[in-house]
C-alpha cells in the first residue's frame, strides 16, 4: 500500500500529553440498513454527539460514503456545550461486511453494491487528514463490548450478534483475533444440524440458517400456513397477514404463550447453543457476549441457549453466556476503541 498516506504523531514519544488536552475521536458505522456516526473524547464514555440515518433503499457505496461524510461534518460542527477544537484526532470505522483490517480495505458488502475492494481507510485519511482504522462490525462489536460493555474484565471472549445474520468476533488475550484472512468468528456458518435446511452458503443447518431473525420468521410463517389450527396468538399479532410475521412478533407471541411461535424460536436458541458449545470446546474463552435483536427474545430463549451450549461443551470447559450491554452501539464503541488505539500507539 505504497499510496497510503503516512501520519506523524503530533507529539514525540517522550512527550506527556497533558490531561487537559482533549483528543476527540470520530466513530463511523456503515451498517447494512443504517449509517451511524458518533463523536467522543478519548477516555470519556459518553457521546459528545451522535447521529444515525437510515440507508436509502436504492443506496450504493458512493451514496453511503457521501451521507456518512455529511454526518461526520455535522458532528464536528455541532456545539457540544463545552469548548473544543472541532477536529477529530483519529477515526475508527465499523463496516457491515468482510474487511481486510490490516490494509483498511472493504472486500464487499452483502447489502450495498459498489463496495468491492474499496480502500476505505485511505479514502477517509485523505478526507480527514488524520489516522483511520477500519474493521468489520462483528470484530468492532467484540472490541466495544470488551472495552466498554458486558465483556469488561474478561481476557478472552466471543461476541456474537444475532439479527438479520449471525456474526461473531473474538477477543483473545485482551486483543482482537481476526484470523489469517480476517474471517475469524464466522460462527453463523458453522453447522449445527448437517441434515437441516439449506443455507445461502451452500451447507445445511448452519447456525445462521437456524437462528437469524428472517429465518425464525420464515419458519413460523411456513408452519402457520401448514397448520391452520395453531399459532392463534401469533396470527392475531400479525393482523392475520402472514407476510407481516417477523422474529420480533414471534418473540412477542412466545411471551403470550403461543406454542407454535415457541417451537420456531426454540430451534433458533438450540442452533445458537450448539454453535456456542462447539466454539467453547475449540477455544475455551471465558465468556460469550450475545447481542442483536434476536437475543431480546426473552428468558425462555436464553435458557435454551445456555443449556444447549452447556450440554455441547465438555464439563471441564467453563464459560459465561451474557447479554451485550451496548446494544446497537457496540460496533460504534468498538470504532472508538480502534481510534483510541491509533492515538495511544503514537
Ligand atoms: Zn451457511
Amino acid at each position: 500500500m505504497g499510496s497510503s498516506p503516512h501520519y506523524l504523531c503530533r507529539h514525540t514519544p517522550g512527550d506527556r500529553v497533558s490531561v487537559e488536552q482533549e483528543r476527540l475521536l470520530l466513530a463511523l458505522d456503515f451498517g447494512g440498513t443504517k449509517l451511524t456516526a458518533g463523536l467522543a473524547a478519548s477516555g470519556e464514555r459518553y457521546w459528545r454527539a451522535h447521529r444515525v440515518v437510515a440507508s436509502p433503499p436504492d443506496s450504493n457505496a458512493q451514496s453511503d460514503r457521501e451521507i456518512m461524510m455529511e454526518l461526520a461534518r455535522d458532528l464536528l460542527a455541532s456545539p457540544s456545550g463545552v469548548s473544543f477544537v472541532q477536529t477529530a484526532h483519529a477515526v475508527g470505522v465499523s463496516f457491515g461486511g468482510p474487511v481486510d483490517a490490516a490494509r483498511g480495505l472493504v472486500l464487499l458488502s452483502h447489502h450495498v453494491p459498489g463496495w468491492e475492494n474499496f480502500p476505505l481507510r485511505d479514502w477517509l485519511q485523505n478526507r480527514f487528514g488524520v489516522p483511520v482504522a477500519v474493521d468489520n462490525d462483528a470484530n468492532a462489536g467484540a472490541l466495544g463490548e470488551h472495552r466498554f460493555g458486558a465483556g469488561q474484565g474478561y481476557d478472552s471472549l466471543m461476541y456474537i450478534t444475532v439479527s438479520t445474520g449471525v456474526g461473531g468476533g473474538w477477543i483473545l488475550n485482551g486483543q482482537p483475533w481476526r484470523g489469517a484472512d480476517g474471517m475469524a468468528g464466522e460462527i453463523g456458518h458453522t453447522v449445527a444440524d448437517p441434515d437441516g435446511p439449506l443455507c445461502l452458503c451452500g451447507k445445511r443447518g448452519c447456525v445462521e440458517r437456524l437462528a437469524s431473525g428472517p429465518y425464525i420468521a420464515q419458519r413460523a410463517c411456513q408452519w402457520l400456513r401448514e397448520q391452520p389450527d395453531r399459532g392463534r396468538i401469533l396470527r392475531a399479532l400479525a393482523g392475520h397477514d402472514l407476510q407481516a410475521v417477523t422474529a420480533r412478533l414471534v418473540a412477542q407471541a412466545v411471551a403470550q404463550g403461543d406454542d407454535l411461535a415457541w417451537e420456531a424460536l426454540e430451534i433458533a436458541a438450540w442452533g445458537l447453543g450448539v454453535g456456542i458449545g462447539n466454539a467453547a470446546n475449540l477455544v475455551n474463552p471465558q465468556c460469550f457476549v450475545l447481542g442483536g435483536g434476536v437475543t431480546k427474545a426473552g428468558e425462555r430463549f436464553w435458557g435454551v441457549v445456555r443449556r444447549t451450549a452447556r450440554r455441547m461443551a465438555l464439563p471441564e470447559v467453563h464459560f459465561d453466556v451474557v447479554p451485550a450491554a451496548l446494544g446497537d452501539d457496540a460496533p460504534l464503541w468498538g470504532a472508538i476503541s480502534l481510534a483510541e488505539d491509533l492515538i495511544n500507539t503514537c
